[in-house]
């Protein structure tokens, strides 16, 4: 059906065909064998309205865009207090996946990064069905409004090259901050980002964020309007790893990118946004989804320091 939003993101989507540069993720081996043409960009506001273009419904594992919906769950489950014992809040300026522990606390220094990523895996409820990895699918498949299920050879391919993440799980351990075996919790956390999931769907799950927490679609309240802000702040100050500054100044919308060429905003109040486009810059982020955050943050005023 064509709309004026549908061929507003038609345009920005063509706009942005003939950019190829950076590259597919290569050290996961489902990652290097993407086709790196693939585009798409889907947008659902606050009041349910979904609008997409292009490779709308191809799936892809969630990745990285898995972070800051496992910290809302973690939030959830356990608390504010318990989970602020384990991660931090403050931006890293590192890469993904550096192990970057404050002084002091010895707490990975956000939930955006690997380390802060495993350390607030172990903390999900693990009594649920199918444990820690059944409540990661129960709240993402509430988020999104269908039921969403682990692509496991995203899983084993990940998990045969998971040397960083296991060494990052057995230092949190020393400190006391994981306190489940490494194997399992990178295990679990591996799962959680071999999630598929489509842009749409990564747009609905934004938008229930953006809502403060009621999924727009069904209706239903997902998480607490606080753990909602928080999860959105911590997109806002450490979503984007090293290009969190430049991503504040240019874009201006909490975000959160994942390796697979997934890239998640979302604007408080108004709605979700998800591109796909699996070629990555030298920071880990899409590059035709930077360009396509940059678009529409200019042209409808969405940058969250606007004045009007
Ligand atoms: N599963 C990936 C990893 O742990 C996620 C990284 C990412 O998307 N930036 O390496």
């Amino acid at each position: 059906m064509r709309t004026p939003v549908r061929d507003y993101l038609l345009e920005v989507t063509d706009g942005l065909v003939d950019v190829r540069d950076g590259g597919v993720a290569d050290y996961i081996p489902a990652l290097a064998a993407a086709d790196p043409d693939r585009l798409a960009l889907a947008v659902t506001t606050v009041g349910g309205r979904s609008y997409s273009v292009g490779d709308d419904d191809l799936e892809f594992s969630v990745q990285s865009i898995s972070k800051p919906f496992a910290y809302a769950a973690a939030l959830l489950d356990r608390g504010t207090e318990a989970v602020d014992a384990v991660v931090g809040v403050e931006p890293s300026g590192e890469a993904f996946d550096e192990l970057s522990l404050e002084r002091g606390t010895h707490r990975p220094r956000n939930p955006m990064i690997n380390a802060g990523a495993i350390a607030v895996h172990g903390l999900l409820d693990a009594s649920a069905p199918g444990g820690r990895v059944g409540r990661v699918l129960d709240v993402f498949s509430a988020l999104a409004g269908r039921r969403l299920v682990v692509d496991d050879e995203v899983h084993a391919g990940e998990m045969a090259t998971a040397d960083r993440n296991l060494a990052l799980a057995h230092m949190l351990r020393t400190y006391g901050l994981v306190t489940a075996g490494a194997h399992d919790v990178v295990d679990g956390y591996t799962r959680q980002c071999s999630v598929l999931v489509t842009a749409r769907d990564v747009a609905v799950m934004g938008a229930t964020l953006a809502s403060g927490g009621v999924q727009p679609v069904t209706g239903e309240r997902v998480l607490p309007a606080a753990v909602a802000r928080r999860t959105l702040s911590v997109m806002l100050a450490a979503g984007m790893y090293d290009a969190a500054g430049s991503w504040i100044t240019h874009v201006g919308i909490p975000a959160k990118s994942g390796v697979s060429g997934g890239l998640l905003g979302a604007l408080p109040g108004q709605a979700g946004i998800c591109s796909f486009s699996p070629r990555l810059d030298g920071q880990g982020n899409s590059v035709r989804g930077v360009l396509a955050f940059r678009r529409l943050s200019a042209d409808m005023g969405m940058h969250l320091m606007e004045a009007e």
